[in-house]
């Protein structure tokens, strides 16, 4: 795949993932660490960015630098037509309705903070409930109680099984008159289970009850159909998604935003401001108080470009014979338990080993240039229900491959030689 200093990108990939090409796209792949050819295997924290998103980047802050929405003048207009080209993306790249129904937003944790003091406030009161599951990120536990705490109300949990899987018999005794929203992740970052989206969503719907879809992981990884899922609320964050930190989205339905307050006051969201009343902006903009992050916003709309014209189907099915080659590996070794072996499985390898803790397993790989991470992953409750402190986790991308997962194997063998073996 080559790009232009516009960042527009030419295909050179036919069906399927030529990961050998893939990977010359992504520069930061091709160096040593620690005397070792990089292996990048902490995707699931942030994804390497294609030489297309860099380009993009250098080509704006270079060329096209201007605030938007503000300027009669060619650099504003310029930057404005880029930043909302990029929203058009996204909105086709999740299938919305709308591009008003794409805010940008600093990243999915941004995104649900925000629904939960909008949405939230406006509608969660004393002794109503909200519905998560046991597998989620921080990101989308604790918004919720700092929202239940202040209006008296209490959060419920779907348990999960031993393989990582929702129980849904519990999901449905929880939903019940009191339910003000439920709000799961899409796939556990944790775990790597894919929950099945559209079902809680329908359920949830036979009771009037909204949803929110935590996408921070599977936006990356699948086809979205937001319209198809029926979902109220999407996050999901342009870093995990090849795109740059600091811009993410959420997507609303527009009924939905239009009936919530603003969530941040300032520039951009207005209509008119006197000292005695304020006119609140049309969709998207009510919700983008400030200057935005232009260029994250241009280069996520690049990296949707990328990984749109690899096909997002393509991705998945690359993705998935590389997740069961590493299971198949891993499982291999004596000692090593694997967390997470739901049915609906995507990208990630977390596991524990007898007598080695997870950080003894990262250090020892990263002197073997391989970096996955370990530690609880923002999902303590998840290393709760497992009864276990931390894990490691090899989390996959679009450019790993097969000899990477051969070269994790062989630094987990090292480990074992460092170690000892339940030790
Ligand atoms: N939700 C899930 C499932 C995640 O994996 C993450 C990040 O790891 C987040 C939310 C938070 O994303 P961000 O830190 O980009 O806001």
């Amino acid at each position: 795949m080559t790009t232009g200093s516009s960042g527009a990108i030419t295909p050179v990939v036919g069906p399927g993932v030529d990961v050998e090409t893939v990977r010359t796209d992504f520069p930061v792949l091709h160096q040593m660490v620690n005397g070792k050819p990089l292996v990048y295997l902490d995707n699931a924290s942030t994804s390497q960015k294609p030489q297309a998103v860099i380009d993009t980047l250098v080509q704006y802050y270079t060329m096209d630098n201007s605030n938007v929405h503000r300027g009669v003048h060619t650099l504003s207009q310029r930057a404005t037509d880029h930043y909302e080209e990029a929203r058009a993306k996204v909105r086709r790249f999740i299938n919305a309705e709308a591009d008003e129904e794409i805010i940008y937003v600093r990243g999915t944790t941004e995104g649900i903070n925000l629904v939960a003091q909008t949405f939230g406030r406006q509608n969660v009161g004393e002794g109503d409930e909200i519905i998560v599951t046991a597998m989620e990120h921080h990101s989308n536990i604790v918004p919720w109680q700092i929202l239940c705490q202040e209006r008296g109300a209490h959060l419920k949990v779907i348990p999960i099984t031993d393989s990582g899987e929702l129980v849904m018999e519990e999901y449905e005794r929880l939903l019940g008159p009191r339910t003000k929203l439920v709000s799961i992740v899409h796939q556990s970052n944790a775990l790597g289970t894919v929950n099945p989206a559209k079902q809680i969503t329908d359920m949830a719907h036979g009771l009037g009850v909204p949803v929110l879809v935590d996408g921070a992981q599977s936006a990356p990884h699948m086809t979205v159909d937001v319209q198809d899922l029926g979902c109220d609320f999407f996050v999901f964050s342009g870093h995990k998604l090849y795109g740059p930190t600091g811009i993410g989205v959420l997507y609303g339905r527009a009924d939905l935003l239009n009936a919530m307050p603003p969530y941040q006051g300032g520039g951009e969201m207005i209509k008119s401001v006197t000292f005695e009343k304020t006119i609140y902006n049309d969709l998207p903009h009510k919700f983008e108080a400030g200057t935005p992050d232009i260029a994250g916003a241009i280069g996520l709309g690049t990296a949707i470009d990328y990984i749109s014209n690899l096909g997002m189907s393509n991705i998945y099915n690359y993705e998935r014979e590389l997740l069961e080659y590493g299971t198949q590996r891993l499982s291999a070794i004596e000692g090593l338990q694997i967390i997470g072996t739901a049915r609906e499985k995507a990208g990630v390898l977390s596991f524990v080993m007898e007598g080695i803790h997870p950080h003894d397993i990262g250090t020892i790989l990263d002197t073997e240039g391989i970096a996955v991470r370990t530690g609880h992953h923002c999902a303590q409750p998840v290393m709760d229900r497992y009864e276990i402190p931390a894990t490691a986790r090899a989390s996959l991308a679009l450019y790993n491959t097969r000899e990477e997962i051969d070269a994790l194997v062989k630094g987990i063998d090292r480990t074992i030689e460092v170690f000892g073996r339940g030790l």
